[in-house]
């Protein structure tokens, strides 16, 4: 397959060295997801959303939520060992192999390891700990880049069909909506199976499929923004927190994170799902902001405001959301 690529790093040869899988061809950085745009109206009646909604900058003394949300794992479908590397479970395929040193290559379905005979294991999980920075990274781009991929196969055009809070939303191509514009409309006659939620979106007929993958895009995360907002308001009272900010990510390993100091990071895919889940993670966060770290008391904390959140958290993990 010509789109193979191969990432490797072997530990102790010199970067040239043979041992080394094929260099990683040119390949894209995903796109920037396009700000949210403050002329694009919706009939849900969203209120107006600052521009700067998506501060990428906010990152700083959040907790990592890669042992609970899903999906902050990697298995290789040959994997026999694993590993916790920064504390994302790692599945990976470990081979034997005549060689001199412990050699690391990522490819399309995971992390293999191979070793020579006489490396014992312990010093192979060392090495897989000193490396932990680069595999996830790679492991991590590997994933984005299928992702990519998938999403070229996507057909952005008229009558495409997304997910948005758990239901099917069509797309339509309405240039008398004015440019940039995007409205809901629901069908309550729909055929049973059939999308009710139309998507008006200001665009010509001739629009690109990047054109209206940007719009859709731009529509749902200032949906996010808007539900996101008003789920937190809803459950900070009843948990006795106070949040201060919320931006959205895209983090592809992350649903959510929030800080010490009110600051709550949620992915803006989540608006993807429907309500209840939605509703688990934006309490999952703000109960960090009373215990910060997964013990007993956490849990009894998200349970309090969200009993069910068990299930929910297992409809997050499972899943599969469109990659964009
Ligand atoms: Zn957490």
């Amino acid at each position: 397959m010509n789109r193979f690529l191969q990432l490797a790093l072997d530990l102790f040869d010199p970067p040239a060295s043979p041992a080394a899988g094929p260099e990683a061809g040119p390949h894209p950085r995903p796109k920037a997801p396009p700000r949210a745009r403050p002329d694009l109206q919706t009939s849900l009646g969203a209120a107006p959303v600052p521009s700067d909604a998506i501060c990428p900058q906010d990152l700083a003394p959040a907790v990592p939520l890669d042992q609970v949300l899903a999906p902050a794992s990697f298995a290789h479908p040959g994997a026999n060992r694993h590993a916790l590397l920064g504390g994302t479970r790692v599945a990976y395929e470990f081979k034997r192999a005549r060689r001199r040193n412990i050699g690391f290559s990522v490819g399309p379905e995971g992390l293999t390891v191979s070793a020579p005979k006489w490396v014992p294991l312990y010093e192979v999980e060392s090495a897989l700990q000193s490396k932990s920075a680069w595999i996830l990274r790679k492991l991590d781009e590997m994933r984005e880049r299928a992702q990519r991929i998938e999403t070229a196969r996507i057909d952005w055009r008229e009558g495409a069909v997304f997910p948005f809070l758990g239901e099917q939303v069509i797309v339509v191509l309405d240039p008398r909506q004015g440019s940039g514009c995007g409205i809901l409309q629901a069908d309550p006659n729909a055929l049973p199976g059939v999308a009710r939620h139309t998507l008006l979106l200001g665009l010509p007929q001739s629009a690109t499929p990047a054109q209206v993958r940007d719009a859709v895009q731009a529509w749902l995360m200032r949906q996010a923004t808007r539900v996101f907002t008003e789920r937190l308001d809803h459950f900070a009272p009843l948990l006795g927190v106070r949040w201060k900010k919320l931006s959205l990510s895209s983090a592809s390993t992350r649903w959510g994170t929030a800080s010490a100091d009110g600051a709550i990071r949620l992915n803006w895919r989540l608006i993807h799902f429907r309500m209840p889940v939605i509703d688990y993670v934006v309490a999952h966060e703000l109960s960090h902001l009373r215990v910060m770290d997964h013990s007993p008391r956490f849990w009894d904390t998200v349970a309090t405001v969200v009993p069910d959140y068990e299930a929910l958290r297992g409809q997050l993990r499972d899943e599969a959301l469109p990659p964009w």
